[in-house]
């Protein structure tokens, strides 16, 4: 028994639930799905905080340069490219053994400076706007200041008697760790068993307090919490509560608004915009799809995309128990190559904001990752990590559908032939090399 019923019982009620159990590659194209009209306040947040939280961003800007001197070219906006994928189109026609109309593009926050991955936006703006809280409670910093000045001993002398902690599979830790390090922060990072060895070496490097577990996100994030409750001085970054961390992911789609109109591709009714967005604990994808809606309305369709081993977001929204259930419940158990979709609670936060607005969910498995991994350098030239490759069979499964959705929003053929298809590229420039080699040996390795 589980949740007051059998297995069978439950499968009874969603035969997707058979698929998820078995560990086979499966899509749920959500019924409930509502016009972002009527959906966008079930988030209780809206564009003012969105335009509040790109506007501190561009505060930080002049400090963002000065500390990190890579973002000079950007002028202190940490943002990633908008890539052409054609040939990688072509090589999923191959691999999928269908047509693919419309065009692919690759979101790269791989290429996000700082951090490598897309934490490096909401993770480094939520220590961003605790620091400008506390800077400005202290007198450190006044309306209209240069925030360059928080580059210099005063700043960090403050911010050296306050901590700041969060729990991570990886990628989360890397952004909060660096970022609060540079500032003078002291900084924990609670690590899961699945975190990359480099990744614990490169914030030990930063000076960053590195905590083990041997257990899986969920235990190291609750460990975080537990231990920083004690603490009045010190920050915990929630990843499955946070609304800050959400808001900094929402700003990337005003942004990629500004990218796909200079790249010539429209977005409106008649040319739908898909987004296919790699789940973890789902703020990031849940605050790029919030973004997303705000900018695009009906005309984005988000799909968020999960390891096979840990569909806890598709569980949780599928069944309406959001964060009350573990893929462990249903005896699934959460072990994937893909570490930063290792996770087996979702965020009850963002299911229950975004799951009238993200119009499906699908799973992938980690053979697979690695197959597209290979598939994409081959194609492109560009080198992910494992979990960031969970986008790339988005338009085959939306395309390759048979549950009567694209009927029901309307997307017919001549529309679907203008459409643009965006794999959100989550992460990967800063993998090892010696690690990039092993993924991309066993990708090769496969057989397809
Ligand atoms: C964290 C992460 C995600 C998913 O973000 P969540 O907020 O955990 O849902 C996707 N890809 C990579 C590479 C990540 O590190």
């Amino acid at each position: 028994m589980t949740h007051g019923k059998t297995l069978d019982e439950w499968r009874q009620i969603h035969p997707e639930i058979r698929d998820l159990t078995d560990l086979r590659e499966c899509a749920w194209f959500n019924p409930a799905v509502a016009p972002a009209a009527q959906a966008l306040s079930d988030a209780g947040l809206d564009a003012g905080d969105v335009a509040d939280a790109s506007a501190r961003l561009q505060r930080f800007a002049p400090y963002i340069r000065s500390a990190f001197p890579e973002t000079a070219d950007s002028g202190g906006i940490i943002e990633s490219p908008l890539l052409p994928a054609a040939a990688f189109r072509q090589a999923l026609e191959r691999r999928y053994g269908m047509a693919l109309p419309g065009r692919l593009w690759l979101k790269a926050d791989s290429h996000l400076p700082i951090s490598g991955s897309i934490k490096a936006r909401g993770g480094i703006y939520e220590v961003l706007k605790h620091a400008e809280e506390l800077a400005l409670a202290h007198g450190l910093l006044h309306p209209g200041d240069d925030y360059a000045k928080l580059d210099g001993p005063e700043a960090r002398s403050l911010f050296g008697r306050h901590r700041v902690a969060v729990g991570s599979t990886g990628n989360l830790g890397l952004s909060i760790g660096i970022m609060a390090a540079k500032l003078g922060f002291q900084a924990t990072v609670h690590m899961s068993s699945d975190a990359r060895q480099w990744k614990k070496d490169k914030l030990r490097a930063h000076g960053v307090t590195v905590a083990e577990y041997d257990s899986d996100y969920s235990a190291a994030v609750a460990q975080g919490r537990a231990q920083a409750a004690g603490d009045p001085s010190c920050h915990f970054v929630d990843d499955e509560n946070s609304v800050h961390l959400f808001l900094g992911y929402a700003v990337a789609a005003e942004r990629l608004k500004v990218q796909l109109a200079e790249a010539g591709a429209r977005v409106d009714a008649e040319h739908p915009l898909f987004a296919y967005l790699p789940c973890g604990v789902g703020g990031g994808p849940g605050g790029v799809a919030f973004g997303l809606k705000l900018a695009f309305g009906d005309a984005v369709h988000c799909l968020f995309a999960e390891p096979t081993h840990s569909p806890c977001m598709m569980l949780g929204v599928l069944t309406g128990l959001h964060d009350r259930i573990s893929v462990q419940d249903f005896g699934i158990d959460n072990r994937t190559a893909a570490d930063g979709l290792a996770v087996g609670r979702p965020s009850g936060f963002v299911g229950r904001a975004m799951q009238r607005l993200i119009d499906g969910y699908y799973t992938v498995g980690d053979d697979e990752l690695f197959r597209l991994l290979a598939m994409l350098e081959q194609a492109e030239g560009l080198r992910l990590e494992p979990s960031a490759l969970a986008g790339a069979p988005g338009i085959a499964r939306v395309l390759g559908e048979n549950q009567g959705y694209r009927q029901r929003m309307g997307l017919d053929a001549e529309r679907l032939a203008r459409a643009t298809h965006l794999i959100w590229a989550t992460g990967g420039s800063m993998v090892p090399e010696a690690e990039m080699d092993d993924y991309l040996r066993r990708g090769r390795g496969l057989p397809g």
